[in-house]
Order: structure tokens, then C-alpha cells, then sequence
């Protein structure tokens, strides 16, 4: 007998996302994922957009970031605990799910901690080609955690950018850098101070994590021309840049009314002006206004990046063959009977998956 509306959900695991790189390799990954990124910021209307749900507790906080078009709802679950890594567990988890409108069946549901990692990177790029000087070919990169190497070939692969330098406080963060990137051609300058790290780069990535408002980069810091690529300041009491940065700067962000929680912004009054990226994107209003103006994107992760590396990873599941089916919704003859499966007869063997709907067919 054939189920009235069949429901499938598509597992796309952590090994899913590694193999999906090895196979196509990391810059054609970041390629196409800037791509998704650039093409859904380029719908921005098309969306129903909220800022993200945060519930903080005092090592950190766990969010959910929902999102909708016509078609498609996705969300992602994350969390920022700076104190896990003490722990030996990692500063940021995430996993998220894409399901259709029409019907509400979760399609696909997918690892989000290493996409993460690749779509934050992969958006840090969208938005420093929009703002950054076209011939930046150095940049500083503090903070030398679990993000530090996806920020750091993002901009190698598709910026161009050849010299990183880099500080941490921690010295082994950056042991791990220096040793991840050792098989590429990016020259790499291990500095002293945030201070040595910034001089004459022309962008400046802060990706650190501490749960305090922190002042990373100072104004004494900045030189004309920079781009500041503000990573890791993305939640209240969690921030990384002193005001006047931000005072300095022409601002451009995710989604205004997130980032005047969240970002770095949030020490800045009101009507502190700002620009949305996708205004930039979709030639809307203004990006960098000359050589000399200091451009700072203040990211905080916006549901939007998410959508689109569900998305994508959506695609590359059909196109690799990669991910497996998963019995996240029952599926019943008669919908309006789901006590049917608590039935003696309805139990499946305790490890055969897809041995319920076997079950109820018979
Ligand atoms: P992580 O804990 O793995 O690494 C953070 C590093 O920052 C650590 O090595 C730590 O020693 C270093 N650090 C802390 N304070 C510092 C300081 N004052 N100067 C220099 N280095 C310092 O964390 P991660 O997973 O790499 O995440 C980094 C940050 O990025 C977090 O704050 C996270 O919340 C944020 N993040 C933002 C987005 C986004 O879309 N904007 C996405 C993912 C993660």
C-alpha cells in the first residue's frame, strides 16, 4: 500500500561536509558558497527575517536563528560558550534543518559546526570584496581558534590575500594555525602584539572569543584605507572593538536590528548610522567612498548565511550522493491515527531504520 504523503528527511553528517570538501576542494567550496551567500543577499525582500533567539547563561549563550521564503524555512541551533575549549570542547556546535512551507516536512537536516565555520568565513569574504581596497593583499588575523583557518583561506583563495599575520593570546592556538596552513603559499608572520599584528594590513579579521567587552583593536590602531573584519564581538557584554573604531569607520552590517543587540555596534547610540550589506550588494547605496575611508563590517551571523549553506549543502548532498535518510517523522496510512505506532505490532527491530513504515504496511 502506498503512503498518501511519503516523508523523508536527508541526515547530511560532519563526515558529509568534510567529504563534500576533500571531493571538490576548499576554494571551489568557498566559491560556491560566496556565491549562494551573494545570491540569496541579492533576494533580501524575499525574506521573512527576526533577529535570532538567544537564551544567555553566564559562560554563554544558546541561540536559534529562524528564517523564511516562499518556498523554504530553515533555522540553525547554535551556541557560544568561549569557556568550552578550556573543556576540551569546541567554542561554537551548531546543526539546522531546511523544510518546506507548504507542508512543514523537515527535508533536510545537517550538521552546522564546521558549515558554520565555512559560511562565516564565506560571508566575511562576500562582504570584504564589497568594502575592502580590490589589491589588499595583507592581513592581520586575531584570534587563532577553530575559525581562524576558514577566515584565513576564505580570503587566501578568493581575496587574494597573500601575508597573514597573526596573534593570539594563547600561543598554542596559533602553533595549530601556522601548522594547519603550512601546506599553502601564504606567508605567514607570527607577531607579538595585536599592535605589530595590524600595522600596515590592509584588512584586519578579529576572531577571538571572551565573554566580556573586550577592546582587541583601539582606535591608535587604524590606519587609512583598512578594512575591519569584525568576527568574534556577537553578543550582548561580548565584543571586541572600542566605540570609537566604530566612530572611525563607515559600518556596514548583517541585519540592522540583530547587530544593534549584538554586534560590536551595540556600544553606539541609536541612531548611530549604519549600512546593511545587501543595500551594497544589490548596488543600493554606497560601499567604501575612497582609498583612504577605514570600512568595518561588524558580523554577528545572520540566519540568512545559514539558509544558504543549507542550501548548498542540500545541492552537494543530490549532486556527491552523499547524506542518508533518517526517520525523523513517522509516516502513517492514516494521518490522523498516529497512536497506531505505539501498537505492539507497529514496534520496529530496535536497529533497522525505515523498518516502521515496513511495519505499518503491512
Ligand atoms: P575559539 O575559542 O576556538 O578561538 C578563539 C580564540 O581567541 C582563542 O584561541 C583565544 O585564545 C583567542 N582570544 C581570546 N581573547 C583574545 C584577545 N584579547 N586577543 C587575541 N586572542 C584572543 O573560538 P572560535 O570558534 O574560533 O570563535 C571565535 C569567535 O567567533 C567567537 O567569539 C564566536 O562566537 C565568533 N563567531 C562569530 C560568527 C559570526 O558569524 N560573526 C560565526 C562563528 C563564530
Amino acid at each position: 500500500m502506498k503512503l498518501p504523503h511519503p516523508v523523508t528527511t536527508q541526515f547530511f553528517s560532519v563526515q558529509d561536509v568534510a567529504t563534500a570538501v576533500h571531493t571538490l576542494g576548499l576554494p571551489t567550496v568557498f566559491q560556491r558558497l560566496a556565491d549562494t551567500i551573494r545570491a540569496d543577499y541579492l533576494r533580501w525582500n524575499d525574506f521573512e527575517k527576526c533577529a535570532r533567539v538567544a537564551n544567555h547563561s553566564k559562560d554563554g549563550v544558546i541561540e536559534l536563528m529562524p528564517i523564511s521564503d516562499a518556498k523554504t524555512y530553515s533555522f540553525k541551533y547554535v551556541n557560544g560558550h568561549p569557556k568550552n575549549t578550556q573543556n576540551g570542547l569546541p567554542c561554537v556546535m551548531a546543526f539546522g534543518v531546511l523544510a518546506d512551507v507548504d507542508t512543514g516536512i523537515p527535508e533536510f537536516l545537517s550538521e552546522l559546526t564546521l558549515s558554520t565555520a565555512l559560511r562565516t568565513a564565506a560571508m566575511s569574504v562576500v562582504a570584504a570584496q564589497a568594502l575592502a581596497r580590490p589589491n589588499s593583499r595583507t592581513m592581520a588575523l586575531i584570534g587563532n581558534g577553530a575559525q581562524s583557518e576558514f577566515q584565513a583561506l576564505a580570503f587566501h583563495y578568493l581575496m587574494g590575500v597573500q601575508e597573514l599575520r597573526l596573534y593570539d593570546t594563547d600561543p598554542r592556538a596559533t602553533e595549530k594555525l601556522i601548522t594547519n596552513l603550512g601546506h599553502t603559499t601564504l606567508r605567514l608572520r607570527l607577531c607579538s602584539s595585536v599592535t605589530e599584528a595590524v600595522r600596515g594590513a590592509d584588512i584586519v579579521t578579529t576572531v577571538t572569543a571572551d565573554k566580556t567587552n573586550a577592546t582587541v583593536l583601539t582606535p591608535d590602531m587604524l590606519e587609512p584605507g583598512m578594512h575591519i573584519n569584525g568576527v568574534g564581538g556577537d553578543c550582548p557584554g561580548k565584543t571586541e572593538l572600542h566605540p570609537d573604531v566604530l566612530r572611525a569607520s563607515a559600518v556596514f552590517v548583517e541585519y540592522e536590528p540583530q547587530t544593534r543587540i549584538e554586534g560590536d555596534l551595540q556600544h553606539l547610540p541609536a541612531d548611530f548610522a549604519v549600512t546593511e550589506l545587501w543595500q551594497v550588494l544589490a548596488g543600493q547605496a554606497a560601499g567604501r567612498a575612497d582609498a583612504k575611508q577605514i570600512t568595518l563590517f561588524d558580523s554577528v551571523g545572520f540566519a540568512l548565511q545559514d539558509y544558504s549553506v543549507l542550501r548548498l549543502m542540500r545541492d552537494l548532498a543530490k549532486e556527491l550522493g552523499l547524506g542518508q535518510p533518517v526517520n525523523l517523522i513517522p509516516e502513517l496510512v492514516n494521518p490522523k491515527d498516529l497512536f497506531v505506532l505505539l501498537q505492539p505490532e507497529s514496534q520496529p527491530a530496535r536497529t533497522a531504520p525505515g523498518v516502521i513504515k515496513d511495519i505499518i504496511l503491512a
